[in-house]
């Protein structure tokens, strides 16, 4: 499959840019790769809908029988909006307010996992003034280096998310005294981008551990969560449009121990919808530069936030000279007056004159979500590949 032909590009000509580009058949074939790899397994998926809440992309995930992960109650809302079910809806989060709190507590969702010990008798608190038992899991620090960019690691003491090991024996007093919450599972999340698989067997052995733990004491646990993660391929897209589901699902097949009756959970953001996305510019200015010249282009930062945010790469591809080989370097900048507000440094393209289409790939997660209009810019549209 091409996410781009002649004939779209050719449509694209007639457009007004910038605008997200969705193909919504490499979102599909991604969520035929998960539901072949998780039939017959005790596995459930739940979409981190926060990676992209996009309606047509929500509709192909709830078709495909996922449940959702929010970590916010206007995501708690959307995903109820969208046709999910309170029973597929887990909450996560380190500071959810009273008000979602209660939100989720009067809608009956799947769980809130307790990102600390302060929340735990919060909610507590507020489910028994409400006369009802909240459904949690428990989001525990597992300590485990995701070796992945500083800012999307999650998973190390230092960071703000989960309870940490030193806190367990707090919980389990907890626990056994606090009579308006049901513990149901365990939760963890080490990062994002993950491609390094080794990092998810030692998660697993972790989990096992610290699994062992509650079972000690009594404690049965009806599902465990291991969270997000998997990375994908931003260098080269076409390559791997569909994330290798098969290794991923194999590690947890091979190294985590589940118990009777036990689910295990799976909260993928990035990797179901990354591929699908594409941001589509055009080439304002051609400017000179001491080292390497300037393509300036009417998309930037607005709309695609993570160069800038977590110094991410987004494959950069001029459209227009498609067959032409990529024999000068340019560094791809937006029109935002900031100076991280670039897509990349000395960026290998075909000579790229005024004009010019550029697409920057793999922006289905994270993309439009935390799109801005810094600057008083504008919304830019959404187009999909069937409706042009
Ligand atoms: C962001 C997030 C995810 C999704 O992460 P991806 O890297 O997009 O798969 C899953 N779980 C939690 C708790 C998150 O915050």
């Amino acid at each position: 499959m091409e996410h781009f032909d002649e004939n779209t590009i050719g449509k694209f000509a007639q457009l007004k840019t910038p605008f997200f580009y969705y193909d919504l058949r490499i979102l599909d074939d991604t969520l035929a790769v998960i539901q072949q790899n998780i039939k017959d397994t005790p596995f459930v998926v739940h979409y981190a809908i926060k990676a992209n809440a996009n309606a047509k992309v929500l509709t192909c995930i709830r078709k495909a029988g996922l449940g959702i992960d929010c970590v916010s109650g206007n995501e708690v809302k959307k995903a109820l909006e969208s046709g999910f079910q309170p029973e597929e809806i887990a909450f996560a989060g380190v500071g959810k307010t009273d008000e979602e709190i209660l939100f989720g507590l009067h809608k009956n969702i799947f769980t809130f996992n307790v990102e600390s010990l302060a929340e735990l008798k919060v909610i507590d608190e507020l489910a028994g003034r409400e006369g009802k038992v909240a459904n949690i899991a428990v989001r525990l620090n597992p300590n485990v280096n995701a070796k992945t960019h500083h800012y999307i690691t999650t998973g190390l003491e230092e960071n703000k998310f989960g309870i940490n090991y030193w806190e367990l024996n707090t919980l389990f007093e907890l626990l056994h005294q606090l009579e308006h919450i049901k513990l149901r599972g365990l939760h963890f999340h080490i990062g994002s981008q993950i491609t390094d698989l080794s990092v998810f067997k030692t998660l697993c052995n972790r989990v096992n551990e610290l699994q062992g733990e509650f079972k000690e004491r009594g404690i049965v646990l009806e599902h465990i969560n291991v969270g997000g993660v998997l990375g994908v391929n931003y260098d080269n897209p076409d390559d791997e449009l569909i994330p290798d589901f098969e290794a991923f699902f194999n590690v947890f097949k091979q190294f985590l121990k589940v118990y009777p009756n036990q689910e295990v959970h799976f909260e993928l953001g990035r990797s179901i919808v990354a591929q699908c996305a594409s941001l589509i510019s055009k080439t304002l200015y051609i400017k000179e530069g001491i080292k390497t010249n300037f393509v300036i282009l009417d998309a930037g930062m607005t709309e695609l936030i993570r160069p800038a945010l977590y110094q991410s790469f987004h494959k950069v591809e001029n459209l227009s000279r498609l067959s032409n080989v990529n024999d000068s370097k340019y560094d791809v900048v937006g029109p935002i007056c900031e100076s991280s507000d670039c897509f990349g440094k000395a960026i290998d393209l075909p000579k790229t004159s005024r004009g010019d289409l550029i697409a920057i790939r793999t922006v289905g997660a994270y993309g439009e979500v935390m799109s801005s209009n810094y600057n008083l810019r504008e919304k830019v549209a959404t187009i999909y590949r069937d409706e042009i």
